[in-house]
């Protein structure tokens, strides 16, 4: 029986079980799922591969306007703290 509806709800039952010390029990097609989700996590482009697409004065330097831009399209896709460190 599944218990959640959205990727969120699944996020949220188990960080819920993890903060209480329970185990996680996942379905196979749940499982397949997670694993799906997490072999793409880390395939998001880069602060710098954004501000290099989004530019179009195509800057050597990343200028502020697309510094800016890359923040927030960064923290929208949950990457918050890479963005704040590369902001100036
Ligand atoms: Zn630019």
């Amino acid at each position: 029986m599944r218990k959640w509806e959205t990727l969120t709800d699944l996020a949220e039952l188990i960080i819920a079980r993890s903060r209480t010390g329970k185990p996680v029990t996942l379905t196979p097609d749940t499982a397949f799922l997670v694993g799906l989700k997490l072999m793409t996590a880390d395939a998001k482009p880069s602060h710098h591969d954004i501000i290099a697409e989004i530019c179009d004065s195509k800057c050597t330097q990343p200028c502020v306007p697309c510094t800016f831009k890359a923040n927030a399209i960064v923290r929208l896709y949950g990457q918050g703290r890479n963005a704040t460190s590369n902001a100036q």
